[in-house]
């Protein structure tokens, strides 16, 4: 069987059981889709691709192509709409099956189901590698996802040995040939810009496998994580496993897993279980996305909740510029335009600070996020932009964080705001114009 296997968010050979069920072909073809429309402006103001962001993912698919050219395979590039590029090469090399890795958001979704329509005589295969349990290991059906996260991890939390060590799979060390690989286009993608990247990210499984030996069994930074983990700016107060795991660099099983025997031949403490503890976040943001479908992004959220909210493009800018009349929101987003990075904690302070003290619509913030964020993730961006924004899973309501508060402990002697350039010259005061557009 010609089979064509399309990577998307599984940039890898370990843990990866779609590729696995593609490994079963006499002939495999092997392609990566670079959609020219990630780098157009989209509704929100951004662009779905930022630098950064292409960067890391351009530096994961040279990686995987080592890794596929050491088992004599190849990994087909292509720039073009999956819609067009997929049924060409689909033809072109006489393909009886495609598979790709389950993917969260409507618009993966769509195109699976176009592809569907356009390719009726062709075996389409989803498998489930971007997350910890498959939907039939779920404790209840997926229609029944717990509208909290709470709910959701008592309800998975005992399984946690069973789901990683049952579904977990080996590294692939072999594959079946491609055919005779056509040429790419690859050289019609954008150009990577500043190819240094000023944090120690580097996209790829190698690096990514590497960063989770790094954390765990050499630094041992996860033996003291609850009490650093809330830092702004210290390199291992948090795993910074995100870019990899986003880009299916590396796989969330293997990180589970690792915690697992960390805490076997290490130690087991707090800490050691509040990783796996955020990695269910991730988890259940995964299965809500799935769920939730459209309503992933509506204003309202899934609570379908009418809140006020408008667009000051003012005081979007000033946000998005680092320029606002708040030092620590300013630094936290400084860091993310020039590093494509940002720390939880800070995450929340400037999601709290968009959508209560500069009253915007979150989808603009989380449309920023996505063109900025080297992690960005569908399900992990919009479902914490939902709970922030007071629409999505927080029981609680509306959350509004006390900036002066948040200063005073996380950055008591202004290390952090100094280091981003926080302090903003001519800050952008909340009412530069009035209501009527008019410059005061
Ligand atoms: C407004 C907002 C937007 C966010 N957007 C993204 C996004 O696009 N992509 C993304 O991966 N994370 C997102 N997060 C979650 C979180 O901020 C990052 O996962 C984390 O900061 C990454 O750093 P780390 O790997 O060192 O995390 P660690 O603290 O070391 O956590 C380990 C892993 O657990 C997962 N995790 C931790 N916290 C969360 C969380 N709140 N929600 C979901 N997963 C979590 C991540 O996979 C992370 O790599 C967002 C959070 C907020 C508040």
């Amino acid at each position: 069987m010609h089979t064509l296997y399309w990577f998307t968010r599984d940039l890898r050979l370990h843990d990866n059981a779609a590729l696995l069920a593609a490994s079963k072909s006499d002939v495999l073809l092997c392609v990566y889709v670079v959609d020219p429309r990630w780098f157009a402006p989209g509704p929100l103001q951004s662009r779905a691709m930022g630098t950064h962001r292409w960067r890391f993912l351009w530096q994961s698919l040279m990686g995987l192509e080592r890794s596929l050219r050491a088992l004599g395979q190849r990994l087909h590039i292509a720039y073009g709409e999956p819609e067009t590029v997929l049924p060409k090469l689909a033809h072109e090399h006489r393909v009886a099956r495609i598979i790709r890795s389950r993917q969260p958001g409507i618009q993966e979704a769509g195109q699976w189901q176009r592809l569907k329509e356009q390719l009726p005589n062709t075996l389409f295969q989803q498998f489930e590698t971007l997350s910890l349990f498959t939907e039939g290991s779920l404790p209840r059906a997926l229609s029944e996802l717990p509208d909290t996260f709470s709910q959701f991890r008592k309800q998975v939390e005992k399984t946690r040995e069973r789901c990683s060590e049952r579904l977990r799979i080996r590294t692939l060390t072999s594959l079946p040939p491609p055919p005779g690989f056509p040429e790419d286009n690859r050289g019609d993608c954008p150009a990577i810009a500043d190819p240094q990247h000023p944090l120690p990210f580097r996209g790829g499984e190698e690096m990514g496998l590497a960063q989770l030996k790094q954390f765990l069994f050499v630094d041992h930074g996860i033996a003291q994580y609850k009490e650093t983990r809330n830092e702004l700016d210290t390199w291992d107060a948090s795993s910074k496993f995100s870019p990899w795991l986003a880009n299916g660099c590396l796989s969330a099983r293997e990180v589970a897993d690792s915690i697992t025997e960390y805490e076997r031949t290490e130690t087991r403490n707090e800490s050691t279980y509040w990783l796996w503890f955020e990695l269910l976040w991730r988890e259940y943001y995964y299965w809500y996305a799935l769920k939730h479908g459209a309503n992933l992004f509506r204003r309202d959220g899934v609570q379908r909740k009418k809140r006020q909210a408008t667009f000051y493009g003012h005081r979007f800018m000033a946000w998005c510029q680092g320029n606002t009349e708040y030092p620590l929101v300013n630094a936290a987003m400084n860091q993310l335009r020039e590093t494509g990075y940002m720390s939880n904690r800070a995450r929340q302070l400037v999601a709290s600070c968009f959508v209560n003290e500069l009253e915007l619509d979150w989808r603009y913030g989380a449309a920023w996020f996505e063109q900025q964020l080297i992690d960005y993730d569908v399900a992990s961006n919009y479902g914490n932009w939902q709970y922030l924004a007071g629409v999505g899973a927080d029981p609680r309501g509306l959350r509004q964080f006390d900036l002066d508060k948040q200063m005073r402990q996380f950055d008591p002697v202004g290390e952090f705001i100094k280091r981003w350039h926080g302090n903003s010259k001519q800050p952008v005061g909340l009412h530069t114009i009035d209501a009527a557009d008019w410059p005061l």
